[in-house]
């Protein structure tokens, strides 16, 4: 049984949380400023988003999809259309989405969210990066003056995974830096509001994004190796290599992907 679990984790950002019951939980934000409010990701299967969501706010929402996936993308994305509010996602990731919602999503369903766009909330300005990776373009959002991250799956929560895709480690390893180099201006510890935060039993900062760039700059320079790691997913059967390097617990790659095609 899937539920709705709903818990303020910084002013006025509200962690969405769907619990499918298995130990396994999606993490969505509401991120209101002072005019206007984001969703960042609608969850899978549980409903009732928006109704929950206006509970907590009255300002108009704006969704921003983190990446194609279903567990990001879920079914109350309907909810906050037929409330008239806009959805954003790359448009790389659309593919992914195909049919989700049980019917074909018109071409304009979607606004394009480009690396770089700034959403002004008032009082709060949420900014986005482009990171492809684990999807074609996942992204994440930032507010630099609070130190805050929301990452979707593009870094991964603990456990990250690059074995499902078709992205390049070293290209990974590109926006991981940038990403690094973006937050080490600030001059602050981040903090890191990813897709799944039960994934990793302390919060997650800075060094986790120095232990990402390091297990990928190992493993592309040869100097780390995964173990052979097999795994199901539905009724796929997917053969990769899993390594765990510090706060990175879990990563899953495909061997045949590491250098740039
Ligand atoms: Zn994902």
């Amino acid at each position: 049984m899937r539920t709705l679990l709903v818990k303020e984790v910084a002013k006025k950002v509200w962690n969405f949380i769907e619990d499918e019951g298995s130990g396994h939980q999606i993490d969505g934000y509401l991120i209101c400023g002072e005019e206007r409010a984001i969703m960042f990701d609608t969850l899978q299967e549980v409903t009732g988003l928006y109704q929950k969501a206006r509970e907590l706010t009255n300002l108009p929402i704006d969704v921003v999809i983190s990446h194609g996936h279903a567990d990001h993308f879920g079914l109350a994305t309907q909810e906050f259309v037929e409330a008239g509010c806009k959805v954003y996602l790359n448009k790389l990731d659309r593919p992914m989405v195909a049919g989700r919602l049980g019917k074909e999503l018109p071409e304009d369903f979607f606004q394009d969210l480009e690396d770089g766009r700034e959403f002004d909330l008032g009082g709060r300005v949420l900014k986005t990066m482009l990171l492809p990776g684990h999807t074609p373009a996942g992204d994440v959002l930032f507010i630099r003056e609070e130190g805050l991250v929301f990452s979707g799956d593009a870094i991964g929560s603990g456990h990250f995974w690059m074995q499902i895709g078709t992205t390049s480690l070293e290209e990974l390893l590109e926006g991981v830096k940038r990403l690094k180099t973006e937050v080490t201006k600030w001059g602050r510890e981040i903090r890191i509001l990813p897709g799944h935060r039960y994934q990793s039993p302390v919060p997650l900062g800075f060094s986790y994004l120095e232990d990402v760039e390091a297990a990928l700059q190992g493993l592309i320079a040869g100097t780390l190796q995964g173990e052979p790691y097999t795994m199901t997913l539905g009724e796929r059967t997917i053969h990769c290599n899993r390594l765990s390097h510090g706060l990175l617990r879990e990563f899953l790659y495909d061997p045949e992907r590491i250098k740039r095609p």
